[in-house]
């Protein structure tokens, strides 16, 4: 199928008249083509998104809430269709991309849609100077949105929903690699009633569409999910135009487990903080730090529970590990595996690819733990975004801290114990955006989401999004 820009409420060609295959990474097919739009390109959907912005920054809150409710509602409506677009495009199984990926997409709406309403500036009363001052929260203008492949239509609109119930009009571009939710949603939004120019999407390379988005003057603000060299490559280039800018990066985190907590939870979740989604989320634990006491106990039930794990087709209701992204992300992760080995990594099960009967040239990758002797190697300290984890043992919480905190990254982290100092102790010393006490990715959309060190600037979540979005202006009225 081919796939087309969205802009000014209509689907169009590419003025670049440029094209790029889209692969299945279940068969690595073609099955389609999509856009590598031009600068010209993003100056039209510029041009829509500026002229649309006068009236939809003046739309009520309540109308806002009510388009943004409605498109919630046809994504619900349309789960199956999505759900299949995803997985096909992405690789992930079907029963993910049903349960988690598009029920997502249509809460970021929901809930934008809902917090809008609810969203409050302050006001301050100078004291004895006879002065009030009030904040005006106004909307940015036009704002681009630049999202990565591994949840591709999460993403897309974990940024797109907050923008435009902020009273911004968005320019977004979708994962090349990942276009097709992205190409489908422009439907809902005008089924919907999303006044045109509201939205539009622009298809293409990062280093071309995303590129010209970035750098175009008049854009006020780039959300931006991926990468951390992208992020920072970014952050180099809008710098100077001081563009408003959320980087949402990598990330490298640990999963920390000691002896004294719930082991059945644990278990069973580690192997989701693992693996969901062929471990190609950002939040994913890769470095799984276990207490020396049960460390022996945790490798034999883990490498256990991994190796019944069933890779296979995406589509197929079966399959756990669907495939990875694409064929150069397949050679990248399987180089790390290479690489850790060299470093002294033992593989304690995986480490090779996969040839699933019907789909030779599918892009499939056995779920991998390997075993290292030190933070330090390529594999704990690189991000593979891979279905692969390292263990290594610990013994003191001191120790623990250290090895959690011993890296460039810091989005999140995990923490098995059911230790109250203990986890007040973590909590406080952790250097990442999020903590998870005896859970992994459970997720309340009100709370503040991002990185710290080199996993990002700001954060999005809640109103830390629509305060992103919006320009805060003081008023100070003296009477
Ligand atoms: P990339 O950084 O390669 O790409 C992310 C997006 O940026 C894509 O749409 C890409 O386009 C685009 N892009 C690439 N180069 C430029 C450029 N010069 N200017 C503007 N846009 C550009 O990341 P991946 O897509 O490979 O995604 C994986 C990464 O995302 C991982 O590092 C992961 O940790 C991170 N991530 C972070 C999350 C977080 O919340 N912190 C959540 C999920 C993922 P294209 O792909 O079309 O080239």
């Amino acid at each position: 199928m081919n796939i087309q820009n969205y802009i000014n409420g209509v689907y169009r060609l590419p003025l670049s008249n440029d094209y790029i295959d889209n692969y299945n990474p279940a068969n690595g097919i073609v099955y389609g083509k999509t856009p590598n739009s031009n600068t010209e390109d993003v100056a039209i959907a510029f041009e829509a998104a500026n002229s649309a912005f006068k009236s939809w920054s003046k739309t009520t809150l309540e109308e806002r809430s009510r388009i943004l409710i409605k498109i919630s509602e046809l994504l619900e409506a349309n789960l199956e269709r999505f759900a299949k677009a995803e997985s096909i495009d992405n690789g992930k199984p079907l029963s993910l991309a049903t349960s988690i990926d598009i029920p997502r997409a249509a809460s970021n709406f929901r809930f934008f849609g809902n917090a809008i309403t609810q969203f409050a500036s302050e006001s301050h009363e100078s004291v004895g100077l006879n002065a009030v001052n009030f904040t005006l929260r106004q909307p940015l203008g036009v704002v681009g949105c630049i999202s990565p492949w591994n949840l591709p239509l999460y993403l897309f609109t974990w940024k797109i929903a907050p923008a435009i119930a902020a009273g911004n009009c968005v320019i977004a571009k979708p994962s090349e690699v990942t276009p097709m939710t992205a190409y489908l949603l422009g439907e809902i939004c005008t089924k919907a009633g999303l006044p045109k120019g509201v939205l539009n999407i622009v298809h293409g390379l990062g280093t071309t569409t995303g590129q010209a988005i970035v750098e175009h003057p008049n854009i006020k603000a780039i959300s931006f999910t991926g990468g951390t060299a992208t992020g920072a490559h970014i952050a180099r280039v809008a710098a100077p135009m001081f563009k408003k800018l959320s980087l949402e990066l990598g990330g490298k985190n640990p999963n920390i487990i000691f002896a004294d907590c719930d082991y059945d939870t644990m278990l069973e979740t580690t192997v989701r903080s693992s693996f969901a989604n062929q471990g190609q989320i950002c939040l994913c634990g890769s470095r799984i730090f276990v207490e020396e006491k049960i460390y022996e106990k945790f490798k034999k039930d883990f490498v256990q529970k991994v190796k019944q794990l069933k890779v296979g087709h995406p589509l197929d209701v079966s399959t756990n590990i669907g495939a990875l992204v694409s064929k150069p992300h397949l050679e990248k992760v399987a180089s790390y595996i290479k690489i850790a080995e060299d470093e002294g990594g033992r593989i304690l099960c995986g480490g090779i690819e996969v040839t699933v009967k019907g789909f030779e040239n599918g892009y499939y990758l056995q779920p991998t733990v390997i075993e290292v002797q030190n933070n330090s190697c390529s594999i704990n300290q690189e991000e593979v975004f891979g279905p692969v984890v390292t263990i290594m043992p610990f013994t003191t919480d001191k120790e623990a801290l250290r090895l959690a905190n011993d890296i460039k990254y810091g989005l999140s982290a995990t923490l098995w114990t059911n230790n109250l100092n203990r986890t007040m102790q973590f909590s406080q010393t952790l250097q990442t955006g999020i903590v998870w006490v005896n859970t992994w990715m459970l997720r309340d959309l009100r709370t503040p989401f991002g990185g710290a060190k080199e996993s990002g600037v700001g954060r999005e979540g809640g109103f830390e999004a629509l305060r992103f979005f919006t320009e805060p202006k003081n008023i100070c009225i003296k009477y």
